[in-house]
């Protein structure tokens, strides 16, 4: 049916109605006083959402290119780097340090698993000469569902003294407390088409002090992501160039909705989608691909015996216009992924649920009884 497709994959992710309808205007000047006025806002908006008084950057570019704006802006080439891998972001932080040029050092987990942050201690506390420049991790790493014990790593770093920590919050900032004040993280990245609940096309990254020291030093080429130029345009409350500013209406109208459901509530409730989702894929005795203690609230990745993860997506899709992601790289064809993160409510949940269970039914996967997974998840979803 026209107009009833319903995104669950981890991003894009589901715009409400009102975010949308702030899309469809006409443009207006980057340069003008009426533009000036939502970057301020925007730019405060940011700020409550990271919990931080650092500068939050707006970029033109997708996630990556916020995480690539956080290496190339503090590092030079030659500079030793730790990267959590124990997924396709991690490995992908790798690439982008391998490119420039960077001494990359990656510690791993495997795919499913958390980072452990005392391989982190370890590798810090071994570092007396102070060589390490900076850690990156991927908090919540979207390709498995897992989310990495950020706080801990930070606080290892921290007592390293020097290096910066560089974080991938793609998946988790407005899903899961991101105090970046708090934690002390120096440079995060974050992409509008996953918890900010509007379309594709904008990047973020707040920057600490320590991390505009770093800045100063740092040689790696750059020019459109060179933060300094944002830095000092968001000043005067503009951008270096020219921004997609239906986006940045969209942003405002998204940050507002944000701002009134408050912190505490968002990542209740992107707990709670996520516990009604785990509790109905183990009613249904669909394997989850990451464990209870490490699982993210952005995403839940299921891995099915006795029945095909591709043939369960694509009569999703086709039954029920429900668009469910893949597995990445080595897990396609292992895994499903089911997004419940940003513009998600209980009943979406809930109709993912039992449309799931329908399209089990058709393919002919016996090891449920029908309604297991709808009552699971109704258990965890009733408050009274
Ligand atoms: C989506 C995502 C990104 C960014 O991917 P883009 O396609 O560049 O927006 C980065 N990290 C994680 C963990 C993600 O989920």
């Amino acid at each position: 049916m026209q107009d009833k497709s319903m995104l669950m994959i981890p991003g894009p992710t589901p715009v409400p109605e009102s975010v949308l309808l702030s899309l469809s205007k006409h443009p207006i000047g980057h340069r003008s006083g009426d533009f000036s006025e939502i970057m301020a806002a925007v730019m405060a908006g940011l700020k409550w959402l990271h919990q931080t008084t650092n500068d939050v950057l707006i970029l033109t570019a997708s996630g990556t290119g916020a995480m690539e704006a956080g290496i190339i802006n503090f590092l030079s080439a030659g500079d030793r780097v730790l990267v959590g891998c124990n997924g396709k972001f991690g490995d992908r932080w790798g690439e982008v340090c391998d490119a420039y040029s960077l001494k990359t050092e990656r510690i791993t987990a495997p795919w499913g698993q958390p980072l452990n942050p005392d391989d982190f201690k370890a590798a810090l506390e071994a570092d007396t000469a102070k060589t390490i420049k900076a850690v990156i991790i991927t908090h919540s790493e979207t390709s498995t569902g897992v989310i990495n014990d950020l706080e801990a790593i930070s606080r290892h770093v921290k007592a390293h003294g020097q290096a910066l920590i560089i974080v991938d919050a793609v998946t988790s900032l407005g899903a899961v407390n991101v105090p970046v004040d708090e934690w002390g993280l120096d440079v995060v990245g974050s992409g509008s088409q996953k918890g900010y609940m509007i379309p594709p096309g904008l990047a973020f990254v707040s920057v600490s002090a320590k991390a505009w020291e770093a800045y100063k030093t740092a040689t790696l080429p750059k020019f459109y992501l060179d933060l300094g130029k944002y830095r000092k345009d968001a000043a005067k409350n503009t951008t270096p160039f020219t921004p997609p500013v239906n986006l940045f209406f969209a942003l405002k109208t998204a940050l507002e909705m944000m701002q009134a459901e408050g912190l505490e509530n968002i990542f209740a409730r992107h707990h709670r989608l996520m516990q009604a989702t785990r509790a109905a894929m183990k009613a249904l005795n669909l394997p989850l691909y990451a464990p209870d203690h490490c699982a993210s609230p952005a995403i839940t990745a299921v891995a099915p015996q006795g029945v095909e993860a591709e043939k369960i997506r694509s009569l999703m899709k086709k039954r029920f216009d429900i668009a469910l992601a893949g597995g990445q790289d080595h897990l396609k064809g292992q895994i499903f992924r089911l997004g419940h993160l940003g513009f998600v409510s209980d009943r979406d949940i809930l109709a993912a649920v039992s449309a799931l269970e329908v399209v089990l039914g058709e393919l002919g996967y016996t090891n449920f009884s029908p309604g297991a997974g709808v009552a699971a998840a109704s258990r965890v979803l009733t408050t009274a």
